[in-house]
């Protein structure tokens, strides 16, 4: 496994290193990531938030209550998915990393009851739906988006 990956936006006004890539992608189906990246986010969960190289372009989105979404300002690109006061809870686009060849498959797809009939994934991964989702990481009611 790297020790480390980099990676960053088309235009790479964003640049950014993950110490200790995982291997497995997480997948989120939500409604909200459908609209943000027009399909599933793919998305890594490093143990830290990523180094940040280059961030002349980031922006941040306020998508809910308790999560924010990073994003170039001048090319687009979806980059940082985050919980709101912590930054080490960043998952980060699996498609910004310069390597792709590092991540093994789907460990885990999330909002799996809101996956659109038209795509769906081959391979055995775990799924959760949006209820046990926010069973597992608190309060909030089954319904609302991620
Ligand atoms: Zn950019
Ligand atoms: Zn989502």
């Amino acid at each position: 496994m790297a020790t480390t990956a980099t990676g960053g936006c088309l235009c790479s006004g964003v640049r950014f290193t993950i110490a200790d890539p995982p291997s497995e992608v997480t997948v989120c189906h939500c409604d909200m990531c459908r609209r943000w990246t027009s399909g599933p986010m793919m998305a890594l969960h490093p143990k830290t938030a990523p180094r940040m190289e280059a961030t002349e372009t980031l922006a941040w989105h306020r998508s809910s209550e308790w999560a924010e979404r990073g994003f170039c300002n001048r090319c687009g690109a979806s980059l940082f998915y985050r919980i709101v006061g912590k930054p080490d809870e960043t998952y980060v686009s699996a498609g910004a990393v310069d390597d792709p060849g590092i991540f093994s498959g789907i460990g885990l797809a999330v909002f799996s009851d809101e996956r659109p009939a038209f795509y769906d994934f081959k391979g055995d991964h775990t799924q959760m739906t949006g209820a046990e989702v926010f069973a597992l990481f608190g309060g909030k009611n089954s319904g609302d988006d991620a």
